[in-house]
């Protein structure tokens, strides 16, 4: 059995903690004269509605009212799909005279809850704004509408040599709108940083329908605030991203990577000091994976990139990718690193393989990448992204399945899965907790708090990446203090005294 350790019992039972369900009673709902307005300036295929003049079919709206893991269910009976710049700017103006809520929405894979209406907001979805501006291939700017899907950037800048400096799973249907709104992170962060040092200039619709221009292309400009930054995750709260500036870096010349089997959990931050020393400037990515969430990818069909024989007997696995400019020099350096590692005298891993193929480069990846996709087979997940001392992943999760275990919530019948993966190197952990037979209040009622006051209590963040949205709102606190969230909602009254964009997310 497992014990929850001493040193993760939380310390914050006391704090505050609430769903509230955000009272929306200053906002109009979208009738029949609104959608003539709209007609006014979209053409009509741009207009979804229920409304009876226009009669979309429900299968056709359903899937914006709907998260990518079915856990969030809105209710707006109108989507608006602009292709302008100048339309979104017409359209939120006129939202704002009939204080009609509008709920931003990119590719629709955020975790948070926070593209999904809460009541009858309008959806303006900007799919449909998806050309590339510019690229620059000297400078490596691209300059692109926020309706992009991350992956046709990357494939339209690949001829050039260049790659986005962002990359995730979703990566096939998020935009680049999107990632900006949730300063989204994934698996280049380590190596190029955030957004909030790659994106060069934002344009953006304020809620008040002014076009906010400053869509720069300048690597140094030390003009007064700089506004772009508060976009970047303001998860659409502040206004709608409609374009985007951004450096792209040059496309490494060679790119390897190995996946490392480990006996104990305890070795991996050893094992990370020593990987970091050997490789420098080399080292491109540093992933983790529990031995839950590995068996769970290989009875999905990922891999097996070891046998059963090497596996058995490895807590906990890890996938170390380089990226720099001479392949003989890089393999020389893993090779080492490799051989380092296996003949130690302690060794910290049991095994490992050295990807020698693109094929054998993408399978490695494909295991880490595709286990987001093997949870959303499971069941349903509870998905945290939190951020905590690398020395504390591993004590999380089994904090977490202790918990369930002693409320009698862990089996086929409740929890059937508590794991962790994530970006090691950027400290963030991705903990997800399966309920196999579905979303149950109880489930819920047994996670949270508690995991935000462990996550608290180690001084981390309740979210690293994904956001907050609706789902974390009221957790904000456990990271954020009374002063800061004070002037965010200054920030927020600032820019949207009415409460019309995405009301109801972020802040409590
Ligand atoms: C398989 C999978 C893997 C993932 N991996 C990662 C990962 O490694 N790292 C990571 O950070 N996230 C990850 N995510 C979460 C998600 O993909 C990111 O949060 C992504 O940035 C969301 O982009 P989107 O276009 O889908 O936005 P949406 O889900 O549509 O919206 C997200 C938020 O941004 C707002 N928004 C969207 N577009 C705009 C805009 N143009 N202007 C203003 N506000 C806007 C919405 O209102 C909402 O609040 C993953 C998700 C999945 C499904």
């Amino acid at each position: 059995m497992l014990r929850l350790h001493n040193s993760i019992r939380p310390a914050f039972r006391s704090r505050r903690w609430a769903h509230n369900i955000p009272s929306f009673s200053h906002l109009n709902t979208v009738n029949e004269e609104d959608l003539a307005h709209f007609s006014s300036i979209l053409a009509p295929t741009s207009i979804l509605s229920t409304l009876p003049s226009i009669s979309t079919p429900a299968d056709d709206i359903a899937p914006y009212n709907v998260d990518w893991m079915g856990k969030y269910h809105g209710q707006a009976n109108s989507v608006l799909r602009p292709r302008t710049t100048q339309q979104v700017s017409e359209i939120v103006k006129y939202c704002a005279q009939r204080k009609i809520g509008i709920v931003p929405q990119g590719g629709n894979t955020g975790l948070v809850g926070g593209g999904i209406s809460l009541q009858k907001e309008i959806v303006l979805s900007l799919g449909a704004m998806n050309n590339v501006r510019s690229f620059d291939p000297v400078s490596g700017i691209l300059v692109a509408d926020a309706g992009c899907i991350l992956q046709s950037l990357s494939e339209h800048i690949a001829p050039h040599n260049h790659i986005m400096p962002l990359d995730l799973g979703a990566k096939g249907s998020c935009q680049i709108g999107g990632n900006i709104s949730t300063n989204a992170g994934g698996l280049r962060l380590l190596r190029y940083g955030s957004l909030h040092g790659t994106v060069l200039g934002l344009e953006v619709v304020l809620p008040d329908g002014t076009i906010l221009d400053q869509l720069s292309t300048l690597r140094k400009d030390n003009t007064g605030y700089d506004l772009k930054q508060l976009f970047i995750g303001g998860e659409g709260t502040l206004g709608i991203v409609t374009g985007v500036s951004i450096l792209t870096p040059p496309a490494p010349q060679a790119t390897n990577n190995i996946f490392l089997a480990l006996p104990h959990f305890d070795n991996v931050l050893p094992l990370f000091q020593i990987v970091k020393r050997q490789l420098g400037e080399i080292m491109s990515a540093f992933e983790y994976i529990d031995r839950t969430a590995y068996d769970m990818g290989l009875q999905h069909g990922l891999g097996p990139l070891l046998s059963a024989d090497e596996a058995g007997g490895s807590q906990c696995f890890v996938l170390v990718e380089t990226s720099g400019g001479n392949q003989d020099h890089d393999l020389e350096k893993l090779n080492n690193l490799l051989e380092s590692l296996l003949t130690a005298d302690e060794p910290l891993i049991n095994t490992g393989v050295l990807s020698q193929s693109p094929t054998q480069f993408n399978s490695i990846w494909a295991l880490r990448e595709g286990l987001t996709e093997c949870v959303q087979k499971e069941g349903k997940p509870y998905k945290y992204d939190v951020s905590v001392p690398l020395a504390d992943f591993q004590k999380v999760v089994d904090a977490v399945r202790e918990r369930m275990i002693s409320k009698g919530l862990y089996g086929d019948h409740a929890i059937s899965k508590v794991m962790g993966y994530g970006h090691v190197g950027d400290g963030n952990l991705h903990l997800n907790v399966i309920a196999k037979h579905g979303y149950r209040p109880e489930l819920e009622a047994a996670l949270e708090p508690f995991i935000y006051e462990i996550v608290a209590d180690r001084k981390g963040s309740v979210s690293a990446e994904h956001g907050i949205g609706s789902m974390k709102r009221d957790a904000l606190h456990y990271s954020k203090s009374d002063v800061s969230i004070d002037w965010m909602r200054k920030i927020k009254q600032v820019f949207d005294p009415l409460n019309i964009m995405n009301p109801g997310k972020v802040i409590p």
